[in-house]
């Protein structure tokens, strides 16, 4: 069944249009300067909007409404209150007050808050972000807000994510104002390409490393892996098309711009890619991307997967972060059509470059985390390294600016007006050299941030990208002061010289999968923090409260605040992972290999009865390999078995860490191919869980 996909979009959004149709227009006005320029929402103009909002979405089916908001685990939370307000009568009315609309109070204690506030004051309150549209889910009104604590500390993703777009767009306006452009309107792009795994329901179910860790903690390898490249935007399945179908149409009622569906890399990945947004809409729109596919997957006997790294030996997911900054809906990492748009294209290039550098730290750790420990630097994604890709000609851009070609240029001046009129504009159009490698790449009119893992919320990451550019630019401003023409053109381009030559090590064109990168990298002073307890410290650095107090982003307490619940996090879930491991092995696993030892020896017992001198060495040789098996397998549990419940009784989470990656986690990887060696040897029939080659290998 085909649908009209205009009719559709949009339909459960309380968007502008309906906005402007259905509220009075001096309503609907001071909402729009309450979301365009962030003005304080007057209670009465709170009722009328919640009025109509209301009554808009119960003619759309709703009973409920919630606050939907994003506390630190990194999904969304919702509580649903009833519009039902019953009468003395026997009867019941429909309610929504302005103030249940812009505020609600959760019992938030048993969200996570790293020790921001003690359970006797555990009550948050969650204040309406207009800025994204409310809309409707499973008959309920969902209202996106932040979430806080009473005394004003960010208990959610997306209040800083908020504060850090704030800041950005005041800077790059000081930084337009230079330029003599009047003040604008200034968006933060972003569009979040999501990568998953689909597969079989029923398979899914009789794997409890699945069911509670979302990867295979055990696997050998299936016969026939990505090698051929046959599933890279190959055909879909029937089945999987009909689940991508739904999908999109889901999709577009909530008003998200899902675009483009592909198969992906790994035998049963995919993709989806909308087109790009405002920040906060598009990191909205990402988590109801993803918990839309969770939920529709099972309409189909699917079950979605957005761990990092479901399956060893093949692709893991990343979820790719495009960025840019748009001006009035024009893109500023975009050369324009004179000197003047292109030397400040290059200093929007130039704070980027600083910023990646200077914080490279930072936007490592907001990638890390368990999941995707598996994926970064696993010959598949960019590695733990951070460094920027920019393509052959705008690397050349930079080494002429670093390395003064002064012999080709009579001054300073005439370098960057040379490279604005005639080569930015050219090469730009034709960005065709991609690197895939590259962990942070510019993709001819935004960067592409790699690093982020499928199962993420973008907010972290671009807060802290949307900071530590606001950085840049303030800098730049700063020193730019109040020159003008000629004597600002000059300094401008000196800065921009300056910085480039300051920052050049974190530019990197080649491979960044190969062996040589790590060594030149370290050469270079770069970081490589490989896991997640390795990259959580530089949180709480001196520079990280100092960058994120200078802009009011998140304050010391806040910042310990979430460390804490990263590394909780962190090791809750080798908790679990462990605790799953060693669960298989024990009922699962080691039955199973010891039945099927038995088996060979009865056999083995049998044939001889009959057969005296009939040579039994293979099976002797089998029945030696299960026997030496089981003993390794019964070896390493016993050790990871201890280790676990030592590193599970630190109490300081960072300690905690530290041991889970460098003794669990590695104890698990060995016990795993102990028993993924055996899965080889034993019978099909005996091995109790699906293997890749079922999971993967689906109708
Ligand atoms: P690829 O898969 O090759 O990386 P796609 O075209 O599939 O590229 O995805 C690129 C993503 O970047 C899309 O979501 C697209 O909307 C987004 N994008 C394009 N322009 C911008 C921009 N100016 N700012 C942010 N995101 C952008
Ligand atoms: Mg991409």
């Amino acid at each position: 069944m085909s649908v009209n996909v205009s009719e559709i979009y949009g339909s459960l959004v309380f968007n502008e249009h309906v906005m402007a149709e259905r509220l009075p227009s001096v309503t609907y006005k001071a909402l729009m300067r309450t979301i365009e320029k962030g003005e304080p929402l007057d209670i009465e103009v709170a009722n009328v909007v919640a009025h109509s909002m209301k009554e808009w979405a119960i003619e759309k089916g709703a009973t409920h409404y919630t606050h939907w908001f994003q506390p630190l685990t990194g999904l969304t939370s919702e509580k649903h209150d009833g519009f039902i307000d019953p009468i003395r009568d026997g009867r019941a009315l429909m309610r929504f007050s302005g103030k249940e609309l812009i505020q609600g109070e959760p019992d938030a204690s048993s969200f996570p808050n790293g020790g921001l506030r003690a359970t006797f004051e555990a009550r948050g309150y969650t204040a309406w972000d207009p800025t994204s549209y409310a809309f409707i889910k499973d008959e309920v009104l969902c209202i996106p807000t932040a979430f806080c604590s009473y005394t004003g500390e960010a208990l959610d993703e997306k209040t800083p994510l908020l504060r850090s777009m704030d800041v950005i767009s005041e800077q790059a306006n000081r930084v337009l104002a230079l330029f003599g452009e009047p003040r604008k309107r200034i968006d933060v792009t972003i569009g979040c390409e999501q990568e998953y795994f689909l597969i079989s329901e029923e398979q899914y179910k009789q794997r409890l490393d699945l069911m509670l860790c979302n990867r295979t903690l055990f696997g050998y390898a299936p016969c026939k892996g990505q090698e051929l490249d046959d599933h890279y935007f190959g055909a879909i399945r029937p089945t999987v098309n009909e689940f991508m179908k739904e999908l999109d149409d889901e999709l577009w009622k909530l008003g998200i711009p899902a675009k483009t569906k592909h198969n992906e890399v790994a035998p049963a990945q995919h993709e989806l890619a909308p087109i790009f947004e405002n920040a906060n809409r598009a990191i909205d729109h990402n988590l109801l991307t993803m918990e839309k596919m969770r939920l529709l997957a099972s309409h189909h006997g699917l079950v979605c997967l957005q761990h990092e790294k479901p399956f060893e030996g093949i692709n893991g997911s990343g979820k790719h972060d495009n960025w840019s900054l748009a001006a009035n809906g024009k893109n500023l990492l975009e050369p324009g059509e004179n000197p003047m748009e292109n030397l400040r294209f290059l200093v929007f290039l130039t704070c980027v470059i600083e910023a990646v550098d200077e914080y490279q730290d930072l936007l490592r750790m907001s990638a890390a985390s368990a999941g995707n420990d598996h994926r970064l630097g696993a010959n598949e994604a960019p590695p733990a390294i951070v460094s920027i890709f920019l393509g052959t000609e705008l690397s050349a851009i930079v080494d002429a600016l670093v390395n003064d070609h002064e012999s080709e240029y009579n001054n300073v001046h005439k370098v960057a007006m040379d490279l604005g009129v005639s080569v930015l504009p050219a090469f730009l159009k034709d960005n065709t050299d991609r690197n895939r490698t590259s962990p942070f790449a510019f993709t001819g009119n935004k960067f592409e941030f790699r690093m982020p893992g499928s199962s993420q919320n973008l907010s972290e990451a671009n807060t802290i990208l949307n900071t530590a550019v606001a950085k840049g630019l303030k800098d730049f401003a700063d020193a730019m002061g109040d020159l003008k023409g000629e004597e600002f053109e000059n300094a401008a381009i000196a800065y921009v010289k300056q910085m480039l030559k300051d920052h050049q090590r974190i530019i990197f064109d080649g491979n960044g999968y190969s062996d040589e990168w790590p060594v030149e990298a370290e050469r270079r002073g770069l970081t490589n923090n490989k896991t997640t307890a390795d990259a959580m410290p530089c949180l709480l650095e001196q520079k990280t409260f100092d960058l994120f107090e200078e802009f009011g982003i998140l304050n010391e307490t806040e910042i310990r605040s979430r460390y804490e619940v990263k590394l909780e996090k962190y090791n809750k879930l080798i908790n679990i992972e462990a605790r799953t491991c060693k669960r298989m092995v024990r009922q699962l696993y080691l039955p199973a290999i010891a039945a099927y030892a038995a088996e060979v020896a009865e056999n083995i017992g049998k044939v001889k009865a009959v057969l005296q001198d009939a040579d039994l060495s293979p099976q002797e040789t089998i029945l030696r390999k299960l026997n030496a098996g089981i003993k390794a397998i019964d070896d390493l549990l016993i050790e990871l078995d201890q280790t676990h419940h030592r590193v599970r009784a630190i109490a300081d989470q960072q300690e905690c860490a530290n041991e889970n990656a460098s003794k669990v986690v590695p104890l698990m990887d060995e016990l795993r191919a102990e028993v993924d060696a055996l899965e080889i040897v034993v019978s099909a029939e005996h091995w109790p869980v699906p293997s890749y080659n079922d999971i993967l290998f689906y109708a």
